[in-house]
């Protein structure tokens, strides 16, 4: 057991999330839930459980264990593992659990081939092309290579063709999300031509979202399932418009103080009051990934106020400025993230204070206690 050194609840609602599955779900096509890295923060089964009820049939996570702790919580459906096997054990696991590995190496072919052969059951496996991202996968001179060795491997075949872009999000650099989508269909065709048949996915949340033509008969939709906008910040921002973020984050306020004009608060007092304020110590820091980055940028939500942050954060105090809160006082509920309403602080608003992306503050801030609400 982990002791508990915080008073942050991270509050999800899957209900959200499941509106945004069912948003992002097109006729005519699968739209495949990521849900890596314990669903970008909201918890690995509760929301496959959610979207699983909702009509949701294959799941994408990351690590063969995350794969197989979802197979023993009796979720129906395929489940693929984005990251694949990296061992012998791993390649087992595959059988025992019914999994989908994405294979990105020869040399990871070659790993599952020796397993193969001690199998009775054949094995898809997802395969993984380089159309451009440059990090992992066959490129369209391997891809066939790849393949014939699947399938010329008994007890492996091809399930699934995929591949990820590198610009999907980004309005300015259309040209490279259409150069890899060619490329893509180059090699889908290809392996149509060796007499394969298979699903194939290319497209991400923004992909879904901007480029129909990069849909094929499957999509991975990931951050716009937990209310990221990857077009936040952008000319297509409206494109995400309707997604509803699905994690408060809610921590207490530790102690009310003034600040004379002239004073300064916290380390390095890069805060100094300009007139008489009123600051609330919050109990809330980088011990429990609120980045330090947020000092002096960043605002918590109080009631329906924006509260900014003064000062640096620290491990687990920050201060915020409540002059235009007279009711707050000790032992008050503040948001970090979350919140209804006009003020409410979206997961893309914290990670532009926070100088990231939205993906980042909620997987970091989902590794806090978490509860369920509706
Ligand atoms: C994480 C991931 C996705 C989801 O991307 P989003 O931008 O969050 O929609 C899709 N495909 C792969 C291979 C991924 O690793």
């Amino acid at each position: 057991m982990t002791i508990p050194y915080n008073s942050l609840r991270v509050r999800v609602r899957v209900a959200h999330i499941v509106d945004n599955y069912k948003a992002l779900c097109r006729p005519g096509g699968e739209t495949i839930p990521v849900i890596k890295a314990d669903a970008y923060g909201h918890g690995l089964i509760p929301v496959a459980r959610a979207l699983s009820a909702a009509g949701a049939a294959t799941f994408a996570v990351g690590t063969v264990e995350e794969a197989v702790a979802l197979r023993a919580s009796g979720i129906p459906g395929r489940i693929v593992s984005l990251l694949g096997p990296i061992d012998a054990d791993q390649c087992q696991a595959l059988w025992a659990y019914d999994i989908i590995p994405f294979v990105h190496h020869p040399d990871q072919l070659h790993l599952l081939a020796g397993v193969a052969r001690h199998m009775d059951s054949s094995l898809g496996v997802a395969l993984k092309c380089d159309t451009g991202m440059r990090r992992l996968g066959f490129t369209r001179k391997e891809a066939a290579e790849a393949a014939r060795i699947i399938t010329a491997a008994p007890g492996l075949h091809v399930a699934m063709l995929s591949s990820h872009l590198a610009t999907a999000d980004d309005p300015e650099d259309v040209d490279y999300v259409a150069a890899q989508i060619q490329e893509f269909t180059a090699i889908r065709d290809t392996l149509r031509k060796a007499g394969l048949t298979f699903q194939s996915n290319l497209a991400n949340s923004a992909a879904i979202l901007a480029h129909p033509e990069a849909h094929f008969d499957s999509c991975r939709a990931g951050i716009a399932l937990y209310g990221g906008n990857p077009f936040h910040g952008t000319p297509l921002a409206h494109l995400g418009q309707g997604l509803k973020p699905a994690m408060d984050v809610a921590t207490r306020i530790v102690s009310v103080h003034d600040l004379a004009p002239g004073q300064s608060i916290s380390y390095g007092r890069t805060f100094t009051a300009p007139d008489s304020m009123r600051v609330a110590v919050v109990a809330a820091g980088y011990a429990d990934a609120y980045s330090r980055s947020l000092s002096n940028t960043g605002f918590m939500l109080l009631g329906d106020t924006r509260a900014p942050i003064c000062g640096r954060v620290c491990m687990q105090l920050t201060a915020v400025d409540v002059s235009e809160i007279p009711s707050a006082k000790p032992g008050d509920e503040i948001l970090l993230l979350g919140g209804q309403g006009d003020e409410a602080i979206t997961p893309d608003d914290l990670a532009e204070w926070w100088g990231t992306i939205s993906y980042e503050p909620l997987c970091l801030l989902g590794l806090n206690p978490r509860e369920y609400i509706d």
